[in-house]
């Protein structure tokens, strides 16, 4: 192509862009000069009606496990208290007809009996799939699918779990989970990405592109909510909203560049952390949710507070004598709406805090023109009603395909001595363990119910990992523990006698499912009679395949000598049993990478990127250091069936200055026998820093396939914003001076002016 044709296209772009992006504009206009006009026309009671968030319950009631609007209560909540949004289930998941039966009439009611029309809008958690509705395809949870390191592959699970969701009628989903994974302890640690800023971020991102698409108007998207700003993640006690001590230095390092990387996205909505960091709960914290977020970062969406928060204030966190005063902290530091969800306290409160002028009706009409433009930009006003599309596009077995290759790609291969795995057909495997007949610990929280515990909710179609290998293994026998309590009530000699006449024997064990608080534990421990299942299985002399269902890492420590390989698979959803069966038997070959550090003991959670006095054991006399860092696995670590060899790191200069792109390159062979996938991983370190470094810091990742023998070179861009921390002075910056980069066992070195 010569320079004139490019410049051609050039300026063909340009005047194509000028003219959408003209007619955006003015649409931008028309749709702020509607909004301006509807408030304008709005009652203060209906403005508050739209900062009012309730839950199904308000409205609706089971009748033999049915949901049945109640028109009387419906009437009350739409009508006369000017409801705006309503979220969630009574108990457990619905059909999409019977999703449809909830909403519409909600809808209908709305348009033809509110004086100003505003469209109501349906919220809800769908976290690893569309988990609120039956026929929906259910993921892996976030914490699986970091495991992928699959760009691509979230994406598409953002863009299903949307399309399904809006065809439910639902156009806002409560997801993705943007907390940073840093206390392992955490009952909502597998709804994370991980640990590590880096690979939260762009999970994020991906996820986040897969929900809106761009265009949250398109019938095949819904909005997301980054969720929970900020600094949940990490509970001093480990508890779920429990207090965090973090220190502003921190919180910007590792906990601010998710939602900051979300806000650029676009991101239209966002929910706030339940608990409390330094002792300002986040609710009630006007630095944290205006002047970083609104000022800062740029967010321009809707700030949603998470489930009876603003209760919480007065009755937990103590911040506010009455609950009058606890709205008024709440709506001062920021928040548009309120998930109330049972009541109209926080809707009285808050038209009595504008009637005594302790709050303005122009901060009222902050929040409504924000709702109100979410409203918009979701399409409601256009096409409120049940959208065909969405519903035509429901059902597609390409769906089931990618959640299986997802979980297939998030199973990680922890160990595997004397290549115990892959499985053989003639082998005669014994698939036991509490898990081996369950769906509940395949799926985890939020699955069918809240806590995913409820074995009756699962569908029929779907299959556990004893099923599968029924299935597909016919040398397969399956001695059932899902009866396995803490009493040790299971049949010792008859499992004996099954693992005696098996060559194999794979354990599915781990945590029985669990949600949010119900989840808190006291420490890591691995459940003492699995532990001894395992132990006594041990002494028959057949080797052991140990498959974790778990959403945190318990620790293994004890058992992990007895079993020859251990199969971490999380909580990998509706495909899971045939993902394990896959890897297990090497019909895929596993490319899993630990998203986080799997520790030894429950005393010593670090994180990957610690700091190297973390690692020192220091000797008084004589007077030396020694460091350790021994987890029980890598952050970054997962085995394969294949061998992967790396080339010398090659970087274009040795000195990385302000306004180069520095680019490196490796190349990466598969040097076994079979094909397979590989993460590529990029670190960089900080050799000497204002701020002590942490020991290494993930800069980069790329998954690619690798065919038996075959190379290829990743080529990788730095700038020197990537090596950036934050100072002293809470400032982002990059000192000068030298850096490391590693990759596999590679290292190069370089300067940075
Ligand atoms: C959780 C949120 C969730 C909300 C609505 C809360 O308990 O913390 O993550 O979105 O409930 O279900």
């Amino acid at each position: 192509m010569n320079k004139k044709h490019l410049l051609w296209i050039i300026s063909l772009g340009t005047l194509v862009c000028s003219l959408s992006c003209t007619k955006s504009t003015e649409k931008k206009e028309a749709s702020t000069d509607e909004i301006e006009k509807i408030i304008a026309g709005m009652t203060l009671e209906e403005k508050v009606g739209q900062m009012t968030n309730l839950t199904l319950a308000t409205i609706a009631n089971e009748v033999d496990s049915t949901v049945v609007v109640d028109t009387a209560k419906l009437n009350d909540v739409i009508l006369k208290h000017h409801v705006g949004s309503i979220q969630n289930v009574l108990t457990h998941a619905y059909t999409l007809e019977e999703w449809h039966s909830i909403i519409e009439p909600i809808q209908k009611l709305t348009l033809e009996k509110t004086r100003h029309k505003i469209p109501f809008l349906y919220c809800i958690d769908a976290v690893h799939g569309t988990n609120y509705v039956y026929g929906a395809t259910l993921f892996p949870h976030n914490i699986g699918l970091a495991a992928t390191r699959n760009r691509d592959l979230v994406k598409q699970a953002g863009a299903i779990t949307a399309v399904q969701t809006r065809a439910a009628g639902i156009r806002y989903n409560f997801a993705p989970v943007l907390d940073v994974g840093r206390n392992q302890q955490w009952s909502r640690f597998g709804e994370t990405f991980g640990e590590d800023a880096y690979v939260v971020t762009e999970m994020g991102k991906s996820s986040i592109q897969g929900f809106e698409g761009g265009d949250v108007s398109n019938p095949k998207h819904v909005a997301a909510c980054m969720k929970h700003f900020i600094g949940y993640s990490v509970p001093q006690n480990g508890k779920d909203r429990a207090p965090a001590y973090i220190p502003e230095i921190v919180l910007r390092e590792y906990f601010l560049p998710s939602f900051q990387a979300a806000v650029n996205e676009g991101t239209h909505t966002l929910m706030v952390n339940s608990a409390e960091i330094n002792g300002t709960p986040v609710h009630a914290s006007k630095y944290l949710l205006t002047d970083v977020l609104r000022t800062e970062l740029g967010f321009k969406g809707v700030v949603i507070t998470d489930w009876l928060d603003i209760v919480k204030l007065q009755e937990r966190h103590q911040v506010a004598a009455t609950h009058k005063d606890a709205v008024f902290l709440a709506v001062t530091a920021g928040i548009d709406m309120c998930i109330v969800p049972f009541d109209f306290k926080f809707t009285e409160d808050l038209i009595a805090l504008v009637k005594e002028k302790r709050i303005s009706e122009e901060r009222i009409n902050e929040s409504v023109r924000r709702i109100l433009q979410l409203k918009k930009d979701l399409g409601l006003f256009e096409h409120p009603y049940l959208e065909k599309e969405a519903v035509a596009a429901f059902e597609d077995p390409a769906y089931s395909q990618t959640a299986l290759q997802l979980a297939r790609e998030s199973i990680t291969l922890l160990k595997n001595e004397k290549s115990v795995l892959p499985l053989t057909e003639t082998q005669r495997v014994l698939v036991t363990g509490p898990f081996a007949n369950t769906l509940s610990e395949l799926h985890g929280a939020w699955s069918y119910s809240w806590q995913g515990n409820i074995e009756k909710l699962y569908p029929d179609s779907l299959n556990t990992v004893a099923e599968v290998f029924k299935k597909d293994a016919p040398s397969t026998s399956v001695f059932d523990l899902s009866a396995w309590d803490k009493s040790n009530n299971w049949n010792k000699a008859a499992l004996l006698k099954a693992a005696h006449a098996s060559d194999v024997i794979v354990i599915c064990a781990g945590e029985a499912a669990y949600a949010e608080t119900p989840g808190n534990i006291p420490d890591l421990a691995f459940d003492s009679s699995q532990v001894a299942i395992i132990k006594e299985l041990s002494k028959t002399g057949k080797p052991i395949v140990l498959v974790l269902l778990e959403g945190r890492p318990r620790i293994i420590r004890e058992i992990e000598p007895y079993c020859s390989a251990v199969v971490m698979a999380y909580w990998p959803g509706s495909q899971g049993a045939q993902a394990i069966y896959d890897v297990l038997y090497g019909k895929y070959n596993p490319s899993g990478k630990l998203p986080f550090t799997y520790p030894r003991f429950s005393g010593t959670l670090l994180t990957y990127d610690h700091k190297l006095l973390d690692e020192a054991i220091e000797i008084v006399e004589p007077y030396q250091y020694y460091y350790e860092f021994n987890p029980q696995y890598a952050f970054g670590h997962g085995l394969s069936y294949t061998t992967f060899s790396y080339s010398p790191i090659k970087i274009n200069s040795d000195t990385l200055t302000e306004t180069e792109t520095f680019k490196v390159s490796v190349t990466v062979t598969n040097t076994g026998t079979k094909d397979g996938q590989e993460v590529v991983e990029l670190f960089t370190r900080d050799l000497v820093a204002s701020i002590t470094p942490s020991v290494k810091r993930l800069r980069r990742f790329e998954k690619i396939n690798l065919k038996a023998g075959e190379s290829k070179t990743i080529d990788f861009e730095l700038t020197k914003r990537d090596l950036a921390f934050v100072n002293a002075d809470l400032k982002t910056i990059t000192e000068s001076g030298a850096f490391e980069i590693l990759i596999k066992d590679q290292k190069a070195s370089f300067y940075c002016k």
